[in-house]
């Protein structure tokens, strides 16, 4: 069975290879598969918007299982910000060292009790009969008031996590991998999925 993954990401792609090896023939991203749609996640939730990639992809590859993600960071004292809008928060362009170095000045002054927040992934799959199922991953911590480690990417430097006490970027990829948002929902995911195959 063919997978195709509906992201640009190559480490997504390669996480959801360990995931998946053993189920799929084949799992590739949309560029391998020769597709580049032009997506317009104008979705509500996560669970929509990932849902509108997969969507998306299985019209132009309906043999494929297509699996899609879509992703981002709930800060409580912000109202859920960025929330469905972490990419683009204060611009598509912007280094996530400016977008961080916001995020902390926004809370300065709030007590680390109520700087709660938490990563969620959600994970959509269309199977080739046009059947469809999301699922959901959550990463409890908090938001630092500084910024650390080299590891992972966006806001990982200042996301913290319990007991360690660190950021998600000061992990190792397998520590993060083992409590991440992506790392539960993939494998809820593929729970779901073998049942389908
Ligand atoms: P997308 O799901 O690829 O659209 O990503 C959404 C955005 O959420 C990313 O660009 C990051 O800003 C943020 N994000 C999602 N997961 C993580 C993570 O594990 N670490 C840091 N930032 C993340």
């Amino acid at each position: 069975m063919r997978i195709i993954f509906a992201t640009g990401n190559k480490n997504k792609v390669r996480e959801c290879h360990e995931i998946l090896s053993d189920v799929a023939d084949e799992i590739v991203s949309m560029k391998e598969a020769g597709l580049n749609p032009d997506i317009v996640e104008d979705g509500n939730t996560f669970e929509e918007n990932a849902m509108i990639k997969a969507e998306t992809v299985h019209d132009l590859a309906p043999d494929a299982i297509v699996i899609a993600d879509d992703s981002g960071l709930c800060v409580d004292a912000l109202n859920g910000e960025p929330g469905i809008y972490s990419a683009r928060y204060l611009g598509e362009d912007t280094s996530y060292d400016i977008k961080n170095a916001k995020i902390i000045e926004r809370l300065e002054g709030v007590p680390k009790e109520k700087r709660t927040a938490r990563f969620v992934c959600a994970m959509a799959v269309v199977m080739p009969d046009g059947s469809s199922f999301t699922k959901r991953g959550v990463m409890e911590g908090y938001i630092g008031d500084h910024a650390e480690g080299e590891n992972g990417f966006g806001y990982d430097p200042i996301f913290f996590v319990e007991p360690q006490n660190c950021s998600t970027a000061v992990l190792s990829p397998d520590e993060k991998n083992a409590i991440s948002h992506r790392g539960q929902a993939m494998r809820a995911m593929r729970e779901e999925l073998v049942k389908r195959i």
